[in-house]
C-alpha cells in the first residue's frame, strides 16, 4: 500500500496533476503582448493561410504530440473510462518530455465508437505534429489506427501495439544471434492475440520471420484455420491462423524456438519450457506478472535460456519508453507524414546495435553496478541509457527521409550533434 499512497500524494501535491503549460517567448511588455497576440499575431496567421507548411515555423505544432485515449484498455485496469485514464496520459506526457523533450497535450475522449472517435482525432490535425494513440482496446484499436493513418498527414502511432513490437523485435534480433539461429527459420509461439500480440507478430514478419512459422494462441488455445472458418475469431487473429491441428499452449510450445507472451501471468510451466527447442528464447511480457518468472524459466533447463520480461527487477526489460520518445523525436524533426514500417525497423535495428556496444559507467551505476555486457542477460539497452536518443532518433529520421515520409531533409551528422548537446 505504500506505493499507492505515495502515488496519491505525488499527484495531489499543488498544483494537482503532473503537467502545465509554459510560454517560450518574452511576455513582459505591452509590445511583447501585441506580438504574442492581437494585433501582431495576424501576420503569422496570414502567412500560414498562404503557405500551410509555415505553421511549423510559427507555432509549436512541430514539437507537439497528442496522447489520445478513450480509456477502454488502461494499463491492466481494463475499461475504466476517459477521465480515469487521465493520470496515465499525463504520465505519458511526462515521459515524452523527460526522454525526448517533446510537448504533449493529453486528450481523453469520452467516445467508445470507432466512427466518432476517428472524426474527433482527425479534426485535431492542425494542432499536432503527431498522434500517439494509447490504451484503446482491441480489436477497435486496429481499425482506429488504420483509418487515422489513412486520413491524417501526421504520424499516427498506437504505442500499445508497436512499442512492444519494436523493442521486443530488437531483443529478438540479438537473441537470435546469441542462440546462433536464423530469424527466417524460427518457430515462434505467441500466447495472446490482442493489441500487442498481433502487432508484434506482424512486426516479426517484417523483420524476416516467416508467417507460416508463427503459431498464435488466445484464451481458447491455438488459432487454427478451422476456428477461423467457423467464425470464432476476428479478422486480425485470422491473419495468424495455423493450417495444422488445434491444441493448447503446451502443444504449441513443443519444439518452438521462441515464446512470446502477451497474455496473462503464470500460464507457462517449467515443463513447457523444457519441451522447447535448444537454447530457447522466452519473452514473457504480461504485466505485472510474466507468463513464467525469470527464475523459473532459467532454472528449467541446462542450455542457454534467453529471457525477457516487462519487469524492471530482472534483466532484459521490454519497456516501451525505449521506443516512442525517440521514434517521435526522429519523425517530428523531419516533419514526417507518418511512422512507417521502415522507420519502425530502423528504430529496432538501432536499439539492437546499441546493445552490442560497451555501456558507459554512468549507465552501469544507475542500474546497481551489475555488469551490462552483450549476451543472454543484456539483449536490449536500458531505458535510462542516454545514448538511446542519439542512436534511435537519427536512425528514424534517416529512414523517414529514405522512405519518402519526411517533409524536410536534415543533415544527420549535425542532427546527432544537436541531440547530444
Ligand atoms: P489484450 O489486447 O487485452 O490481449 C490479451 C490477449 O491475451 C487476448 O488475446 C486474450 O485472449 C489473451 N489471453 C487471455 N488469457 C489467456 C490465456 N490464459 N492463455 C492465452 N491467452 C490468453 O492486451 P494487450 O494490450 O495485448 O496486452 C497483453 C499483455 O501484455 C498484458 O499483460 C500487458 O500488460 C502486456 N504487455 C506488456 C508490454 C511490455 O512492454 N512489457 C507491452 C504491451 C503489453 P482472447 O483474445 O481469447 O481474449
Ligand atoms: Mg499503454
Amino acid at each position: 500500500m505504500g506505493l499507492d499512497d505515495d502515488a496519491r500524494e505525488y499527484h495531489r501535491q499543488e498544483p494537482p496533476g503532473k503537467i502545465e503549460i509554459s510560454t517560450t517567448k518574452p511576455t513582459n511588455t505591452q509590445r511583447d503582448l501585441s506580438l504574442a497576440y492581437s494585433p501582431g499575431v495576424a501576420a503569422p496567421c496570414r502567412d500560414i493561410a498562404a503557405d500551410p507548411e509555415s505553421v511549423f515555423e510559427y507555432t509549436a505544432k512541430g514539437n507537439m504530440v497528442a496522447v489520445v485515449s478513450n480509456g477502454s484498455a488502461v494499463l491492466g485496469l481494463g475499461d475504466i473510462g476517459a477521465a480515469a485514464s487521465k493520470p496515465v496520459m499525463e504520465g505519458k506526457g511526462v515521459l515524452f518530455k523527460r526522454f525526448a523533450d517533446i510537448d504533449v497535450f493529453d486528450i481523453e475522449l469520452d467516445i467508445e465508437e470507432v466512427d466518432p472517435f476517428c472524426t474527433a482525432v482527425s479534426a485535431m490535425e492542425p494542432t499536432f505534429g503527431g498522434i500517439n494513440l494509447e490504451d484503446i482496446k482491441a480489436p477497435e484499436c486496429f481499425e482506429i489506427e488504420e483509418r487515422l493513418r489513412e486520413e491524417m498527414d501526421v504520424p499516427v502511432f498506437h504505442d500499445d501495439q508497436h512499442g512492444t513490437a519494436i523493442i521486443s523485435g530488437a531483443a529478438l534480433m540479438n537473441a537470435t544471434d546469441i542462440a546462433d539461429k536464423d530469424l527466417s527459420e524460427l518457430e515462434i509461439v505467441f500466447s495472446g492475440a490482442g493489441a500487442s500480440a498481433i502487432a508484434t507478430a506482424r512486426f516479426y514478419v517484417s523483420l524476416g520471420a516467416k508467417r507460416e512459422n508463427i503459431t498464435m494462441c488466445d484464451s481458447s488455445g491455438i488459432i487454427t484455420q478451422e476456428r477461423a472458418d467457423a467464425g470464432e475469431v476476428n479478422e486480425y487473429k485470422r491473419e495468424f491462423a495455423s493450417d495444422g491441428e488445434g491444441g493448447d499452449l503446451a502443444d504449441a510450445m513443443e519444439g518452438a524456438d521462441v515464446f512470446v507472451g502477451l497474455s496473462v501471468g503464470g500460464i507457462v510451466s517449467q515443463e513447457m519450457v523444457r519441451s522447447m527447442a535448444s537454447d530457447p528464447i522466452l519473452f514473457a511480457m504480461a504485466n505485472p506478472d510474466p507468463e513464467i518468472t525469470y527464475d523459473d524459466a532459467k532454472a528449467a533447463r541446462d542450455d542457454t535460456v534467453i529471457m525477457a520480461t516487462g519487469r524492471s527487477d530482472y534483466p532484459n526489460m521490454v519497456n516501451n519508453v525505449l521506443g516512442f520518445p525517440f521514434l517521435f523525436r526522429g519523425a517530428l524533426d523531419v516533419r514526417a507524414t507518418e511512422i512507417n514500417e521502415e522507420m519502425k525497423r530502423a528504430a529496432a535495428e538501432a536499439l539492437a546495435e546499441l546493445a552490442r556496444k560497451d555501456v558507459p559507467d554512468a549507465v552501469v551505476k544507475a542500474y546497481g553496478d551489475d555488469p551490462l555486457q552483450f549476451g543472454p542477460d543484456y539483449v536490449i539497452p536500458k531505458p535510462l541509457d542516454p545514448r538511446v536518443l542519439f542512436e534511435v532518433a537519427p536512425a528514424v529520421a534517416q529512414a523517414a527521409m529514405v522512405s519518402g515520409s519526411a517533409r524536410t531533409e536534415i543533415d544527420l551528422e549535425q542532427y546527432r550533434e544537436r541531440l547530444e548537446a
